[in-house]
């Protein structure tokens, strides 16, 4: 493996045979090949080329170096192999091993999750029930962590749900997510859009002003993007994200893989193209994250041609669409019933403080779950007044989740040596 579209090759590939290895396990089903694929593949990434510091070291289509640390999919795909390998209870050891203080984290969620089953089960996902990975494209999930949350998600009585503010589609939460059962809704877009398991995808209306711009805006970067000497900027940190209403597109990483004049010359391009589009009359703003630049619509919507610097605070509209209005939407969309029941959400940063609130407005007896170990949010969490406990990480989350519908949490540290 030298190129980086090897590299993306191999974890889409991985999606495929843990979406199987999952399904097959849940099922109680031998599966005699599956591991060696997976084995095959994370073998294949560990002996690849890589730098002094031990940073994947590929090539891209034309022949520039890229470094790519992989400690996320390298470590999961190692996580799966142990899981299949040596069977649940090791795995628990070896979780332990990896996360201090693993055993006495989960039996606090444990106590704290209860084992009456919830009505509703709201969850963010990089960061809380995934681990975080830095390059959005290859943060397949892993078959163990899709093994734990399905089987919590079957006990849950309405329709769990994965709210994530990421896209849903092409290259979105769809294709990296392997829970193999028609079990959870997945919300991109912090719950703008969403879709059943391979049903349709649905979204909430936008002005039709600001869909046109998009649209234009999207096909004219997919252009930009296709270009070979652009390609690069899809395979990089945040690559390219089509979320609804907003794109982000990458120009830089985390290693400054980009010379400095290539990210110029991008960042040069993008911004042609919106000022293009602007004297069609499509408003569109851009905001400079340091590595990335976001997309936005302004707040003409197209109705104010050649004033794209003009009123930006109207913009909030679509710019301020939070995680909370994602949750009213689709408790909307879902018909699902909060007002009184046990609802259970879990995030991990200040934007998913909204799901919790926005569950709490609509009556919801909420109890949440907060994976961090920063302070100041831990005293945000508390001031919405919610039932809540905190970890430190979503390997406690996920496998106390799992563990509080198997009724097996008391027994840690007991018969298993945790
Ligand atoms: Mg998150």
């Amino acid at each position: 493996m030298e190129q980086i579209t090897d590299f993306y090759r191999l974890m889409d590939e991985s999606a495929m045979i843990r979406r199987t290895m999952a399904d097959y396990y849940l099922a109680h089903m031998a599966q005699p090949t599956h591991l060696e694929f997976l084995k095959r593949i994370a073998t294949t990434i560990l002996n690849a080329p890589r730098d002094q510091e031990g940073l994947l070291k590929l090539k891209d289509e034309e022949g520039r170096s890229v470094l790519i640390k992989d400690d996320y999919e390298t470590t999961e795909l190692q996580k799966d192999i142990y899981f299949f390998e040596q069977g649940e209870a090791l795995f628990l050891n070896y979780l332990s091993e990896i996360h201090p203080g693993f055993g006495e984290e989960l039996k606090q969620l444990y106590d704290f999750l209860g084992s009456e089953p919830y009505d509703v089960f709201l969850t963010d996902r990089d960061g809380t029930v995934n681990n975080y990975c830095g390059r959005y494209r290859s943060s397949v999930q892993s078959a163990y962590n899709a093994v734990y949350l399905s089987r919590f998600g079957k006990t849950v009585r309405q329709t769990p749900v994965i709210l994530t503010s990421a896209p849903l589609m092409e290259a979105g939460i769809r294709e990296l997510c392997v829970i193999p059962e028609p079990l959870y809704v997945l919300a991109g877009s912090k719950g703008g859009e969403y879709s059943t398991f391979e049903g349709p995808r649905v979204a909430r209306s936008i002005p039709a002003p600001v869909a046109e711009a998009m649209d234009s805006l999207n096909g004219k970067i997919e252009e930009l993007l296709h270009h070979p000497a652009n390609r690069i900027f899809t395979q990089i940190g945040s690559g390219c994200q089509k979320k609804l209403g907003e794109t982000t597109v990458a120009y830089q990483d985390v290693f400054g893989s980009i010379p400095e004049q290539d990210s110029r010359r991008f960042i040069d391009e993008v911004h042609k193209i919106v000022s293009d589009l602007s004297s069609e009359g499509h408003d569109i703003r851009i905001e400079d994250t340091g590595k990335d630049l976001e997309l936005i619509p302004g707040s003409g919507g197209g109705a104010d041609a050649g004033h794209t610097n003009v009123g930006h605070a109207g913009s909030a509209q679509h710019g301020h669409f939070t995680k909370g209005d994602g949750v009213k939407f689709l408790v909307e969309e879902l018909g699902l019933d909060i007002a009184g029941k046990r609802i259970l959400v879990c995030g991990d940063t200040e934007a998913d403080l909204a799901m919790v609130e926005t569950a709490m407005s609509l009556g919801g007896e909420v109890s949440t779950v907060f994976v961090t170990n920063d302070k100041d949010l831990r005293r945000r969490v508390y001031e919405t007044g919610a039932r809540c406990e905190f970890v430190s990480s979503p390997d406690v989350l996920v496998t106390g989740l799992d563990r509080s519908v198997s009724g097996t949490g008391s027994s840690i540290g007991a018969q298993e040596k945790i």
